[in-house]
């Protein structure tokens, strides 16, 4: 199979180092907000690079991380820590801040048919692993030690200012405005392995003991320290979002190979964005949508997972809700047509297969893989999947071949449900008025929520409280 490497910027053939065993390490959540469909598109894009790889016989061990200390507004190290920020706006302990969006991020993964990663690590968890790559790094001449952090001093590692094909000046650019002044690096690209507990941070909630004083890690040496721990101080493949290629990954480089002088990683994968007008989805900017705000409106949360396929991973793809419900209704209609194969299926013996039937199967088959083998190009596939399902193959062996085919789509294929709105969508206002009620509900305004739900009702339509969220349906 051949994966685009962003490292060499090249699609290479796929090697792993020791066959079958793949290991992958997808960067994980920064828990201090809930998740939204941004990250459900890069956490999809994983899930089908898993289940491909399991397609083709690898074995597959996926690592993932939680990030739950260390990571500052910006990835350059500046700024507050997200994790204490988020406390201080909801009035919790950044414990329980990272708890619950723990929680609700694999809530929203499992909604999407995510499978869950066989090691989930929390960096609060691995500080002493943390430490002892530190340590490692001191011993190798990588790490110097300053009153307010311990950083990396980029200049003893070459090769950093063209990992990923950038030029350090390229990547001074994208730090310039976020470099500290009065800071003791000794060069601006510098980056903190551990943070002390002084200045901007001596109230910092989350901190522990070290070599180099009372503190807490910078955020890019957990996903070094977990990945090395878990799979080995080389692995096959590690992911993450594209805004990662000119600060976090390369760090991440510099941090393992400085400590081990072996190749950290053989492959490099980077999702493109999901974007709303031209624009990143992110929780900093706030211009997010839930997967709870989906399911809200009545729509499947699978509806999410096949709008994801329809672009290839590395493209960029536009959020709207006209193309949620495209999405809505192709999903719909592909399971319309996997009910009436099945009960046809059922009504029939198994046909006798001629030459040229068994040779169509097969050639759907061979181009479904060859597709996924080049690449991930899932809008390929699904188009596969849809001259599937038309198709003249006998019932019985369309059945097979496309719940075969959803293994790795993971979109429920055999779920067709009559639910479904095939009557008009939801009003827009009463969507509004919905959230407006939730929003109400979360303050403890339930006077003022139960006079909406009265609203909404009288204007033909039910709430049903669910624990997923609420959901309004027309009344019959
Ligand atoms: P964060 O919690 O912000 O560190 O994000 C976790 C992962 O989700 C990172 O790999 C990000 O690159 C990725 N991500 C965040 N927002 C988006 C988005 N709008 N589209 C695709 N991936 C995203
Ligand atoms: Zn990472």
């Amino acid at each position: 199979m051949n994966i685009y490497n962003t490292f060499s910027r090249s699609i290479e053939e796929f090697h792993p180092i020791s066959p079958p065993h793949v290991g992958m390490y997808t960067c994980g959540m920064t828990v201090y907000d809930y998740a939204h469909i941004g990250h459900g598109r890069k956490y999809v894009g994983d899930d089908i690079i898993r289940r491909t790889l399991v397609r083709f016989g690898y074995k597959v061990t996926h690592v993932q991380n939680v990030t739950d200390v260390g990571h500052l507004s910006s990835d350059a190290d500046e700024g507050e820590d997200k994790l204490e920020k988020g406390a201080k706006k909801i009035g919790k302990t950044v414990w329980e801040v990272a708890e619950f969006f723990t929680n609700d991020f694999y809530h929203a993964m499992d909604q999407l048919n995510i499978l869950r990663p066989h090691i989930v690590c929390k960096a609060t968890d691995h500080i002493s692993e943390q430490i002892s790559l530190i340590e490692r790094l001191f011993k190798n001449g990588h790490a110097y030690d300053t009153p307010e952090a311990v950083y990396f001093d980029v200049t003893t590692f070459p090769r950093y200012e063209t990992l990923f094909g950038q030029s350090l000046e390229e990547k001074k650019q994208a730090v310039r405005e976020e470099v500290q002044t009065g800071s003791h690096k000794r060069n601006p690209q510098d980056f903190a392995l551990w943070f002390k507990r002084v200045g901007r941070f001596a109230n910092h909630a989350m901190h522990w003991d070290s070599p180099w004083g009372d503190g807490f890690p910078g955020w890019h040496i957990e996903c070094s320290a977990m990945s090395m721990k878990y799979l080995g101080e080389s692995f096959d493949i590690h992911t993450g979002g594209i805004d990662h290629i000119p600060i976090h990954h390369p760090n991440e480089i510099a941090q393992s190979e400085g400590a081990t002088g072996k190749q950290f990683v053989k492959y490099w994968m980077h999702h493109a964005f999901l974007m709303v007008d031209g624009q990143k989805m992110s929780k900093s900017l706030g211009n997010f949508c839930r997967i709870a705000d989906v399911i809200e409106r009545g729509i499947d949360p699978l509806t999410l997972r096949y709008f994801y396929l329809t672009a290839h991973y590395r493209k960029p793809l536009n959020f709207t809700w006209e193309a949620i419900r495209g999405a809505e209704n192709a999903l719909h209609e592909l399971r319309r047509y996997m009910k009436n194969i099945q009960e046809t299926a059922d009504r029939h013996e198994r046909d006798q297969l001629s030459e040229e039937k068994l040779k169509k199967i097969d050639d759907f088959r061979t181009r479904f893989d060859a597709v996924l083998a080049n690449d991930f190009n899932t809008p390929q596939a699904l188009s596969i999947v849809w001259e599937t399902a038309k198709s003249n193959i006998p019932p019985q062996d369309k059945a097979d071949l496309l719940l075969d085919f959803d293994t790795v789509l993971g979109l429920k294929l055999d779920a067709f449900s009559d639910k479904k709105n095939t009557d008009e969508p939801i009003p827009e206002e009463i969507i509004r008025l919905l959230e407006e009620r939730q929003t109400l509900r979360k303050q403890g305004k339930f006077q003022d929520a139960d006079a909406i739900r009265e609203e909404i009702t009288q204007r033909g339509y039910n709430i049903i409280d669910t624990t997923e969220g609420s959901k309004v349906t027309k009344r019959k």
